[in-house]
């Protein structure tokens, strides 16, 4: 029964009013970007690897620390686990997240001559590397958006606001592939995370002050 009453709920949120939402929000949050800082592809995917469980303010002050040790992914490949260890350990789960950095980087030196691969199902196969950092992989390093990179922001924010009523990340990704337009498939994760920081949080969201608590369904 509580079934139904969700997705009449999630179904009356027409084309336009997802539109209107998006770029309401779009335009709200103007300087919306990805907030792990990188210089190159194999610093991003090491940063979401650490990113987990982790705020970004703290990945952005490690992974310069394990790259001024490790000068790139072959010198990362050869790193000792322990030596890993150390460096990222403030960022936590660090004995699982070191082993995922090495055995990525042994992939990409092993597998991808060296370079962060640039399709979805390979990235799928590096440590740590789901489909949510692939698409941000894609999107940042290699300018292909191929779907949408769901987290904890995005699967909250799109179960409240009515455009998902699924539960997982990746029922919801392919929900909003459904019903979002293409062109906002690569922005949606940066807005919604911003959103989801500054306005829509997660224990007190603040409708009051929200720029979309017109359309929201949360409110309808
Ligand atoms: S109206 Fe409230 S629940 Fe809806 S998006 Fe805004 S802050 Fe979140």
């Amino acid at each position: 029964m509580e079934k139904e009453k969700t997705k009449t709920k999630y179904n009356t949120l027409n084309k336009n009013k997802i539109n209107e939402m998006i770029t309401t929000l779009e335009n709200y949050y103007k300087d919306a970007k990805c907030s792990l800082d990188y210089n190159c592809p194999i610093e991003l995917v090491v940063a979401l690897i650490l990113a987990a469980q982790c705020t970004d303010e703290r990945v952005n002050k490690i992974v310069p620390l394990l790259f001024k040790k490790y000068k790139d992914v072959y010198e990362l490949a050869k790193a000792p686990i322990e030596d890993i260890e150390k460096i990222i350990k403030p960022c936590g789960f660090y004995k699982n997240k070191a082993a995922n950095i090495s055995k990525t980087a042994n992939i990409i030196v092993n597998n991808f001559n060296g370079k962060v691969p640039n399709i979805m199902e390979d990235l799928c196969t590096l440590g740590g590397i789901g489909r949510k950092s692939s698409n941000i992989i894609l999107q940042e390093c290699f300018n292909n958006t191929v779907g949408i990179a769901v987290d904890t922001h995005v699967t909250r924010i799109s179960r409240k606001i009515g455009l998902s009523n699924s539960t997982t990340p990746e029922n919801i990704e392919k929900d909003l592939m459904s019903i979002v337009p293409k062109k906002y498939w690569n922005k949606i994760n940066h807005i919604f995370v911003y959103h989801g920081r500054a306005i829509c949080i997660a224990r007190k969201p603040n409708c009051d002050i929200c720029p979309i608590k017109d359309i929201c369904m949360k409110n309808a």
